[in-house]
């Protein structure tokens, strides 16, 4: 298989450009055709001669995700996009409006083997990491599309983005980068399930992006029954490793906390989650669970939500509810890729 040229920084891209024959000053114009036009074709690089055209076409490929389906909320105007990668898999990928500017959640696997119960991107398992140009490439189509810039990314989607180390960490290096998007790294948000050795390594590479833990049950055992990887990595290795990422980086770290009618959401549940994270510099965001078809997992009613924000707010919680997001519309990460293949199949 070909290497992909949008996976690449300036500096490797000049050096294969040298390897091609060519001055490595040409890495300064290919470049940005490539993370700020984003274009879809080596043919668009105007000030590109035909024969360079050539060469780069012969000797590696240029990652352009193909639109098949986008379905746009009626109640707040998201967007939900699945995207065909070349070698025919589909990922999601949502976009949503908010006062601060564009947000688009990516995906960076297609599936994911963690096993997450209320999730439904995991129900096939994992078929393959993303390379950095394909995450990259999602950003790239919603904001060529909708005319215009997207100024926060969230890897939130299909996939755990600490499954897929190496890509992801390029991935935010070629999104911050100056030369390219130039995405304000305090503008990127990563979020994990808990890996617990990936967290420790990502607080050690210098970054300032905000990393999210899903954590979904306050007590080991709460969080094993949601979580299959609490099984690999107990409840207070993987705080920990969130106030060491703190420690190392300066960043609050954000708590995603699904709220499940009737398992996670009661006043018990509450307090020891106040009491597993009290003292920490961090915030805790609510997500009312979507339903999905496949488990038998209920929202919880706007009272226990509330209640529940209540009670940590009790306890000196700093808390919010995520607003929900295209309620209409497939809800939950890896619906629409799901119900998209089984409608295939039913085809
Ligand atoms: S919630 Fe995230 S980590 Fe868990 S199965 Fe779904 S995609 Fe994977």
């Amino acid at each position: 298989m070909k290497a992909d040229i949008k996976s690449w920084n300036q500096e490797e891209l000049g050096e294969f450009l040298i390897s091609l024959g060519e001055k490595p000053f040409r890495a300064k114009q290919i470049y940005p055709w490539l993370h700020v036009k984003h274009v879809e074709s080596f043919e668009e690089m105007t000030d590109i001669s035909n024969k360079l055209k050539e060469k780069l076409t012969n000797s590696c490929e240029l990652t352009v995700l193909k639109q098949v389906k986008v379905q746009q909320s009626k109640l707040d105007g998201t967007r939900k996009y699945l995207f065909a990668l070349a070698d025919g898999n589909m990922i999601e990928s949502v976009l949503m409006g908010y006062h601060h500017g564009n947000s688009v959640c990516i995906s960076s696997q297609v599936g994911c083997r963690m096993g997450c119960k209320f999730c439904a991107s995991t129900l096939d398992g994992r078929v393959r990491n993303l390379t950095p140009g394909e995450m990259l490439d999602q950003i790239y189509r919603i904001q060529r599309e909708i005319g215009e810039r997207v100024s926060h990314v969230v890897v939130m989607g299909m996939g755990e983005p600490l499954d897929n180390y190496e890509n992801l960490l390029k991935f935010i290096q070629l999104l911050s980068d100056e030369n390219g998007m130039n995405i304000s790294q305090r503008n990127i948000t990563v979020s994990t399930c808990g890996i617990v050795p990936n967290m420790r390594r990502l607080a050690e590479e210098k970054l300032q992006i905000t990393l999210a833990l899903s954590l979904h049950g306050a007590t080991q055992k709460k969080r094993q029954e949601l979580m299959p990887i609490a099984k690999k990595y107990e409840i207070h290795q993987v705080v920990e490793a969130c106030e060491y990422y703190f420690q190392r980086t300066g960043r609050r770290i954000t708590f995603e906390y699904s709220l499940v009618g009737g398992t996670n959401d009661g006043e018990e549940d509450a307090r020891q989650l106040s009491r597993l994270i009290s003292g920490m510099n961090c915030h805790v965001n609510l997500i009312p669970v979507n339903p999905i078809k496949e488990q038998n997992y209920v929202q919880p009613d706007q009272k226990s939500v509330l209640n529940f924000k209540n009670k940590l707010e009790k306890y000196g919680i700093n808390v919010t509810i995520r607003r929900e997001m295209g309620r209409d519309i497939e809800g939950a990460c890896g619906q629409l890729r799901k119900r998209f293949s089984e409608r295939q199949g039913e085809g």
